[in-house]
C-alpha cells in the first residue's frame, strides 16, 4: 500500500511545474554543488561521477543568471546569522573536493557571468601533497576498461568473480581504511598514482586558492582527508572539521570558513555539530548533500548538479532542479500524512 501511494505521488510530482514547486516548497535559497567541469576525460574522476562538459556548465550558469539571483557565501552567512534578507530566488553554487579544474575552468566562467561561488577543498590534497583514495580507484577502473585482460593481475586481493563489472563494483566499495589494498591493486595493474599526482596535478594549490579568494570567491573546508565522518570518534569528527577550517583560514585569512561534509552528514549528531561550531567560532555554515531537504538551520542542503543523462552528458540544470523538488515534495507529503495518522 505504502509503495503504491509513493509511486502515485511520484508520478503526480513529475507533472508539477517548477513555478508551482517554488510556492509549494518555499526555501530561502536553492543550492547546487559540483565537483568537476571539463571537456577533458579526467580519468581519476569520470568513473565516480560525471564530469560536466564546459558548454553544459555554461548553460547552467546562463539559466541561473536568467531565472535566479546568485548569492555569495557572505550573503548566506549574513542571512542565517544576522537575518539580513536574501534576494528572492536566491541561488548559491559550490564545488567540493578542490580539483584543479575549479581554478582553470569553472572560475573563469563564474567570473564571466559574475556568479559568486564557494570552493570547498580537502586540505590534505592542497598543493597535490596527497591523493584521494577514490581518485586512485578511478585510475584503476580506467586501466581495467582500457585492458580487461588486466583483471588477471588482480590476484588474491580481489575476492569476487573475475568479471569487469564485479571488479569495478568491488573497487568502488573500497574506503580509506582499505587504502593499503588500493595501493596493492594500483601496483598490480601498473597504475602509478604518484606519477599522476606529480605530473597531472589534480588538485588546486595554495597559490590558486589565494587568487580565487582575492577574486571574491569563498574558500571552504571539506575535511582534512575526505573520510566519512559518521562512525568516527567524536574528537576525530571535531578535528576533521575544525583543523581543515583552520588550515583554510591560514591560507586565505578568512575570518569565517564554511564547511561541507564529504559523502553526507547522515547519522551525525546535530547537537554535537552545534557544540563543535560553538567551540570553533570560525567554522561557518555547514553544507550537506540532501537536495531541498530541511535540516537544522546551520546545515544547508545542496542539490548535486552532476546527474548523468547519457554516456557523455549530464542532465540540464532545470531538470536536476525539478527532480530535487519532486523528491522533496513526495517526502514532505508522506511525512505530513504520517503526522496526521500519528496525531
Ligand atoms: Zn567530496
Amino acid at each position: 500500500m505504502k509503495q503504491r501511494i509513493t509511486s502515485f505521488l511520484s508520478s503526480l510530482a513529475r507533472w508539477i511545474p517548477l513555478r508551482l514547486y517554488r510556492l509549494l516548497l518555499p526555501r530561502p535559497h536553492v543550492d547546487f554543488f559540483y565537483h568537476a567541469v571539463s571537456d577533458e576525460a579526467m580519468p581519476h574522476v569520470r568513473w565516480l561521477y560525471p564530469v560536466v562538459p564546459v558548454d553544459e556548465f555554461e548553460a547552467a550558469l546562463r539559466y541561473i543568471k536568467a531565472r535566479y539571483t546568485a548569492v555569495s557565501y557572505a550573503q548566506l552567512h549574513a542571512h542565517f546569522t544576522a537575518r539580513t534578507p536574501l534576494p528572492p530566488n536566491a541561488v548559491h553554487i559550490s564545488f567540493d573536493d578542490g580539483f584543479r579544474q575549479c581554478f582553470d575552468i569553472a572560475r573563469p566562467l563564474l567570473l564571466k557571468y559574475e556568479i559568486p561561488a564557494t570552493f570547498f577543498v580537502t586540505t590534505d590534497w592542497v598543493d597535490n601533497k596527497a591523493m584521494f583514495y577514490r581518485n586512485k580507484v578511478a585510475l584503476c577502473i580506467e586501466r581495467l576498461h582500457a585492458d580487461p585482460a588486466a583483471l588477471d593481475a588482480l590476484g588474491d586481493f580481489f575476492p569476487g568473480e573475475r568479471t569487469l563489472d564485479a571488479a569495478i563494483a568491488w573497487l568502488k566499495e573500497l574506503r580509506l581504511p582499505d587504502e593499503a589494498t588500493i595501493h596493492s591493486v594500483c601496483r598490480a595493474l601498473g597504475v602509478d598514482w604518484e606519477a599522476f599526482l606529480q605530473e597531472y596535478q589534480p588538485y588546486v594549490t595554495r597559490e590558486q586558492i589565494r587568487r580565487m579568494q582575492g577574486e571574491g570567491f569563498t574558500i571552504g573546508a571539506h575535511t582534512l582527508t575526505h573520510r566519512k565522518l559518521r562512525g568516527l570518534p567524536r574528537e576525530e569528527i571535531e578535528r576533521e572539521m575544525a583543523e581543515s577550517c583552520r588550515r583554510v583560514m591560514d591560507i586565505t585569512g578568512q575570518a569565517v570558513v564554511p564547511f561541507s561534509f564529504p559523502h553526507s552528514a547522515f547519522g551525525l549528531d546535530r547537537a554535537h555539530l552545534a557544540e563543535i561550531r560553538g567551540r570553533h567560532p570560525f567554522i561557518g555554515l555547514l553544507f550537506d548533500t540532501k537536495g531541498l531537504r530541511r535540516d537544522v538551520e546551520f546545515i544547508r542542503n545542496r542539490i548535486w548538479a552532476e546527474r548523468p543523462l547519457g554516456a557523455d552528458s549530464v542532465k540540464p540544470l532545470p531538470a536536476v532542479l525539478h527532480d530535487a523538488y519532486q523528491d522533496a515534495w513526495v517526502e514532505e507529503v508522506l511525512a505530513r500524512a504520517r503526522r496526521l495518522r500519528g496525531g
